[in-house]
C-alpha cells in the first residue's frame, strides 16, 4: 500500500467501526474507530499505515482527522449514543501543535458531539516511552471532559505508577492473553490492574475477544467492556445498523447459571463439612488439642495434608497433624506460632463466633507448600478454632473448588 496514493483518494478511506459491549446494559456502548482504504473491491485494513514509522506523522494525523470526522458524522446522522474510541500514538499526539487534536474535537463537539464521547486510547508501552511528554497533554485532554484509556495493557505491571498519574477511564487488556502459556502470571497481573482500576476509578475492558471461553473470562474477571470478533467484526459498511454477533443477553445467562451452580457446590460441600466436624468429641482443654486434631484428620483422611487449632487470638495450641507420603505426623515446633497477622484471618474467626459455622476459604497459594490450597475453619468453641487445608489434589479434582 503506496501512502502518497492512500493520501491521494480520500475517497477510498473509511472508518471501520468495531462495537464495545457494556457488562451492564449488554447493549453497545461505542465503537473503537479503525481506518479502511478499498483496494478493489475490498476494503483493506490501514494498520499497517499507522504503524510503519517511516510514513510522516503529519499524514498520519491527517488521515486520522479525516476518519474520526467521518466516523461522528455517521453516529450524529444516525442518532446513535455512545462514544468513539481513537487510536493515537505519542508521537502523533506530540507532534507539531500541542493542542491540534483538542481543536479538531472542540471543532466535532461543535456539530453536536460532546467531548467526554471520545475516549483516546494511548498503548501502556507509549506510556513507558514518552511519559514526561503525554502526562500534562492528556491530563489537559482530561480537563476538557476526554476519557482516556491505555491501551495494550497487562504485558507488564512496571507502569502502576504511570498509569495511575495519568488516572485513566479504561484499561484495555488483551483477551488473547488467556491463551498465553503463562496464564498464572496474566492472572496476578490482571489481579494487581483490577486492584489498580478499583482504587483510581477506572473500569477494564477486553479486546479480541475471540470465542465464549474468553468472553467467559472477561465476565468473571472484571470486565466491564467486551471487544472482539466474536461479539462483532469492524465494520466500515456505515449505514447499516450494527447487528452484534452473539446473543450476548442468551451467553450471559449461561455464565450466570454456571457461577450460581459452582456457588452452590461450595455451599453444599461447606455444609456437609460442618456437619461431619459436629460428630467430634467435645473440646476439653489445651493438652488435649492434638487428640481431638487426630479425630478429625480421620474424618478427612483422603482430603486434607494438614490441621491445626488455633485459639481467638491466632495463637495455634496444637502441633500441625501433617501428611508426608501417605504418613501422619505431629509436628510441634509450630506450637505457639501466631497467625492473627495473616489475611482474613481475624475476620474469619469473628463471623464463626458469630454464626457457630465453618467456612470454607478462597483459593491460595500456601505459603510452605506454594501450593494452591483452600482451608475449612471450624468453631470447636468460641475460643477454639479448627483449620483443616485440603490438598492440591484434591481441589484439582474437584471444579468448583479450583474455580474462585
Ligand atoms: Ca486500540
Amino acid at each position: 500500500m503506496d501512502a502518497l496514493q492512500i493520501m491521494d483518494q480520500f475517497d477510498r478511506v473509511r472508518p471501520a467501526l468495531q462495537p464495545i459491549v457494556s457488562a451492564i446494559t449488554h447493549k453497545v456502548a461505542g465503537y473503537e474507530v479503525l481506518g479502511r482504504f478499498q483496494e478493489g473491491e475490498e476494503w483493506k485494513s490501514l494498520g499497517t499505515f499507522f504503524l510503519d514509522p517511516d510514513i510522516p506523522t503529519e499524514f498520519k494525523n491527517e488521515l486520522d482527522e479525516h476518519l474520526l470526522d467521518q466516523a461522528v458524522d455517521y453516529l450524529l446522522e444516525t442518532n446513535q449514543p455512545g462514544f468513539l474510541s481513537v487510536n493515537r500514538s505519542a508521537r502523533q499526539l506530540i507532534y507539531g501543535d500541542d493542542e491540534a487534536l483538542l481543536t479538531f474535537l472542540l471543532k466535532q463537539q461543535q456539530k453536536g458531539f460532546t467531548l467526554d464521547r471520545f475516549v483516546l486510547e494511548v498503548t501502556e508501552h507509549d506510556i513507558e516511552e514518552e511519559f514526561e511528554s503525554l502526562n500534562h497533554l492528556l491530563r489537559y485532554y482530561k480537563t476538557y471532559g476526554v476519557q482516556l484509556a491505555i491501551d495494550h495493557i497487562g504485558g507488564a505491571s512496571s507502569n502502576i505508577d504511570r498509569i495511575r498519574a495519568l488516572r485513566p477511564d479504561i484499561l484495555k487488556i488483551d483477551a488473547s492473553l488467556t491463551r498465553s502459556s503463562n496464564l498464572e502470571n496474566f492472572q496476578d497481573i490482571l489481579h494487581t490492574l483490577s486492584v489498580l482500576a478499583r482504587r483510581i476509578g477506572a473500569v477494564l475492558a477486553y479486546e479480541n475477544i475471540e470465542d465464549a471461553n474468553q468472553l467467559y473470562f472477561a465476565w468473571k474477571n472484571n470486565g466491564h467492556y467486551y471487544q472482539g470478533f466474536y461479539l462483532g467484526k469492524p465494520s466500515c459498511l456505515l449505514g447499516e445498523a450494527v447487528q452484534l454477533d452473539v446473543m450476548l443477553p442468551t451467553q450471559i445467562q449461561t455464565f450466570v447459571e454456571r457461577e450460581k451452580e459452582l456457588i452452590a457446590k461450595r455451599i453444599r460441600f461447606t455444609e456437609s463439612c460442618h456437619n461431619q466436624l459436629k460428630k467430634l468429641s467435645k473440646w476439653q482443654d489445651e493438652s488435649h488439642a492434638d487428640e481431638l486434631l487426630d479425630e478429625a484428620r480421620q474424618l478427612f483422611d483422603d482430603r486434607t495434608f494438614r490441621l491445626y487449632i488455633c485459639d481467638e487470638s491466632g495463637r495455634q495450641v496444637s502441633g500441625n497433624l501433617r501428611k508426608n507420603q501417605h504418613l501422619w505426623r505431629f509436628e510441634q515446633h509450630v506450637r505457639g506460632s501466631n497467625w492473627a497477622f495473616r489475611p482474613y484471618f481475624l475476620e474469619n474467626m469473628m463471623r464463626m463466633q458469630r454464626t457457630h459455622h465453618g467456612r470454607l476459604s478462597d483459593l491460595y497459594a500456601d505459603i510452605e507448600t506454594r501450593e494452591f490450597v483452600r482451608t475449612f475453619s471450624y468453631p470447636l468453641t468460641s475460643q477454639y478454632f479448627l483449620f483443616i487445608d485440603f490438598s492440591y489434589d484434591f481441589i484439582t479434582e474437584n471444579d468448583f473448588l479450583f474455580m474462585n
